[in-house]
């Protein structure tokens, strides 16, 4: 060791020394280093265009080619054909609550809402703001920990469409069907897109904000089909109405977070794809819950079948515990595994870009805590 290199301070934490984190947060979330590492290398100037990629037009050939490049990466890793298009809106996933029944909740019809925690009730509170909305499913109750059965869903059949929250980030639970109903589905996806391949067919309308799995907060993806849009009403805002963005580039889109989505699906397809993830984060998520459920010293907040394989939503036996937890964690290079303010306790989102050796170091944690502690 070279003497004259000051040495870090034995008691400062990975935080304190400027060092990446293995970052938990639920959103906005952990990207692939590679593709920061990427972006890094391509500021102040991108690729001869002049300028940096947040100085150069929307119009210009250099943006044309990166949004076509991210929309072909998303539709080339769902296997999705172009009687699907591909959004890229502002707004967030909140937005996406309000516009779909706008577009999609027809004067004399009503929608089913499936409630399985907090997004979906916020959800379901815009589209009354719109129209008539049907609870065919809730899990409340039960303080969502659990979600309905698709065979218990009380549906209409003549819906405008079906809504569902596949993965709810707050309350750690996640529907892993893929289900054809008679009514199309409108689908929030926004904390688990592109982490396992899906099936479509029964789909109208899926949206993502990307800050949880798929790039920087700014953008949200939205997947509309060509023949659930022949529902879609006239008349709408310009800005709300789906039609204005499959038919042009109406506005200034975000096109920095379009170029990391870019990039992240880029990553996506180069390790192989949604198989290739999906197999990596099952292998995380069941290592995590397996952790958990191996003593009494921790425990899951949801029901076994329903658990999410992205948000880990756990408790300390000794909730009195928990702050220390949360504390000791982030020195260990751990962060934002503080559960959601509503619910509290303790969660680990494990998006695509959370490597495995982040998901071993935080059970080597739990393990060394549980000792100081049990
Ligand atoms: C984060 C999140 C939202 C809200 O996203 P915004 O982009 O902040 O509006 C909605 N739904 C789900 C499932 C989420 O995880």
């Amino acid at each position: 060791m070279d003497d004259d290199v000051a040495q870090p301070d034995a008691k400062s934490t990975p935080a304190d020394r400027g060092e990446r984190l293995y970052n938990f947060s639920a959103g906005p979330a952990a990207l692939p280093e590679e593709t920061l590492l990427e972006a890094k290398e391509e500021l102040p100037v991108y690729d001869h265009a002049g300028a940096s990629v947040m100085e150069i037009s929307h119009r210009s050939a250099a943006y044309d080619k990166i949004e076509e490049a991210a929309r072909e990466h998303i539709k080339s890793l769902l296997d999705i054909g172009d009687e699907w298009n591909v959004l890229f809106l502002q707004g967030g996933a909140s937005m996406q609550f309000y516009q779909a029944p706008l577009n999609f909740l027809s004067e004399d019809g009503s929608a089913d809402y499936i409630i399985t925690g907090r997004w979906g009730t916020k959800a379901i509170r815009e589209a009354r703001l719109v129209g008539d909305v049907n609870v065919a499913a809730s899990t409340e109750d039960d303080d969502f920990t659990h979600v309905p059965d698709p065979a218990d869903w009380d549906l209409n059949p003549e819906a405008d469409y079906v809504y569902l929250t596949t993965n709810e980030t707050v309350n750690g639970n996640q529907i892993t069907q893929d289900p054809v109903l008679d009514a199309p589905i409108v689908a929030d996806a926004s904390s688990e897109f592109l982490s396992r391949p899906m099936d479509l067919d029964g789909y109208g309308l899926i949206f993502a904000g990307a800050q949880k799995n798929v790039g920087p907060a700014g953008v949200t993806i939205v997947l509309v089909h060509d023949d659930f849009l022949e529902q879609k009403k006239d008349g709408l805002p310009t800005m709300l109405d789906y039609g204005t963005h499959v038919r042009k580039r109406f506005n200034t889109p975000p096109i920095f977070p379009i170029y990391m989505v870019e990039k992240v699906t880029r990553w996506l397809l180069n390790i192989g794809g949604l198989d290739a993830i999906h197999a990596v984060n099952k292998r995380k998520a069941r290592k995590l819950y397996d952790r958990i459920e191996q003593s009494d010293f921790y425990y899951c907040t949801v029901d076994e079948g329903s658990r999410s394989m992205m948000n880990v939503t756990f408790r300390l036996q000794d909730a009195d515990l928990e702050d220390l937890f949360l504390k000791q964690a982030e020195q260990h290079g751990l962060m934002d595994l503080a559960g959601h303010r509503t619910v509290g306790g303790v969660r680990a989102s494990i998006y695509n870009a959370m490597p495995e050796e982040g998901v071993d170091a935080l059970i080597q944690f739990m393990d060394e805590f549980e000792q100081a502690h049990r």
